[in-house]
């Protein structure tokens, strides 16, 4: 097919079209390009607004959560007016708006074993926007088996990185670089870590200048090379990386992944939703946020609430009965004499009731696992769900993070 530009097209791009390495031939090339891009928020939100502004023909967009309000620091497709819509459709609405040239498939669900490939396959170059190692290991392996580039980064705090992944037969993957999954537990994502909006919108940028010039038929900067973006400091720097694995099970002689995929949970060691919400306490060990309120908050029955989440997060709101004692100042024991102190002070000794609340009800469990072993003889018990539950059942005007 013989592609064109249109009069909208020429005068719109003209800017771009202008320098020599675009050209005329450059913008064609990328109307004829297509990009999938795997995640609406920090990253896929700056990446796709360039992208769709530049005159990418085809953009996919892949996301199955719902718009929050505090995604908006960050996440600048998305407005006010959209909170609770799927961030899918709010990216559409943004971008069409921005540019009625380009083409959307808004693709609104997960990103799993059973569709990546078929997605994937359909497009000429992927973003990975995304922020947990399941999906960054589906993605690249799925990049290797459909001979796609993979253009990721990521965002945390005041850091970012960039690479692009599977270029050419010297790129390594994902996989190349980490063989192996990190240890159950420490990862830490924008809504638990704190992100910084620009340092992803940053990152985003870089993405869609990656992909902008793989699409113009050059080699990305980042092929086979890390970048490593410390805003705190304002430094850039760039790393090389190794080449290939030559025992990669993905993209190496000898991969045992492919064209059939491997089961990516257990692999990660993550069960659905398991890393969300634990189980460690009995059922009458814990209290619904609702049972809180009707029993202890809005009675005259006296007890101590400890918010046992960290000081950053509780100076972000608690409730105001709530003591803040982190969970790691249990955990290193100077947590017991700050509450022994404070049973210390009741009247009436003998009949406190110790009641523990964290954000999700995960921290708050491991608390007072942690208290019974010191804390004898006294009513000890966790607010099932934390905070949020406190919201969404008691207190929905309650501002959450
Ligand atoms: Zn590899």
């Amino acid at each position: 097919m013989t592609m064109s530009l249109s009069a909208d097209e020429v005068s719109r791009y003209s800017r771009q079209m202008l320098l020599p390495e675009v050209g005329k031939s450059g913008q064609l090339a990328l109307k004829s390009t297509s990009v999938l891009i795997v995640g609406c928020g920090g990253l896929g939100c700056p990446a796709s607004l360039y992208l769709t502004a530049a005159g990418i023909g085809k953009i996919g967009l892949v996301d199955n959560d719902l718009v929050e309000k505090s995604n908006l620091h960050r996440q600048v497709l998305h407005n006010e007016q959209r909170i609770t819509k799927p961030k899918t459709d709010s990216a559409f609405e943004t971008l069409k708006a921005l540019n009625s040239n380009v083409v959307f498939e808004t693709i609104n669900c997960r990103l799993i074993r059973d569709n990546a490939s078929e997605i994937v396959s359909k497009y000429d170059i992927i973003i990975d926007g995304t922020d947990n190692p399941m999906t960054r290991y589906l993605l690249s392996d799925v990049c290797v088996i459909n001979k796609k580039p993979l253009v990721s980064g990521s965002a945390l705090r005041f850091d970012g990185q960039l690479t692009v992944y599977n270029f050419d037969s010297n790129t390594p993957c994902y996989r190349c670089l980490f063989p192996s999954p990190p240890p159950v537990g420490t990862v830490t994502n924008c809504s638990d870590g704190g992100v910084l909006g620009v340092i992803p919108g940053t990152i985003g940028n870089l993405q869609a200048l990656e992909t902008i010039k793989i699409a113009l038929g050059r080699k990305p900067t980042y092929a086979g090379k890390m970048l490593l973006f410390d805003g705190l400091n304002g430094e850039f720097r760039t790393i090389t990386l190794r080449g290939k694995r030559s025992d990669c099970i993905s993209c190496g002689p000898n991969a045992t992944i492919g064209p059939e995929l491997v089961d990516y949970e257990t692999f990660c060691g993550i069960q659905c939703n398991a890393s969300q919400y634990l189980k460690i306490l009995e059922s009458e060990e814990r209290m619904t946020a609702k049972e809180y309120f009707d029993n202890y908050f809005n009675t005259n029955e006296k007890h101590l609430l400890i918010d046992v989440r960290d000081k950053l997060q509780a100076d972000i709101t608690k409730l105001d009965n709530a003591v803040n004692i982190p969970l790691k100042d249990i955990q290193n024991g100077n947590g017991f004499q700050q509450i022994e102190d404070l049973i210390d002070q009741q009247m009436d000794k003998t009949n406190v009731k110790l009641i523990i609340m964290c954000r999700r009800g995960n921290a708050s469990q491991k608390a007072v696992r942690l208290l019974k072993t010191k804390i004898n003889d006294i009513l000890i018990k966790d607010i099932i769900g934390g905070l949020e539950a406190w919201a969404k059942e008691v207190d929905p005007k309650f501002p959450m993070y």
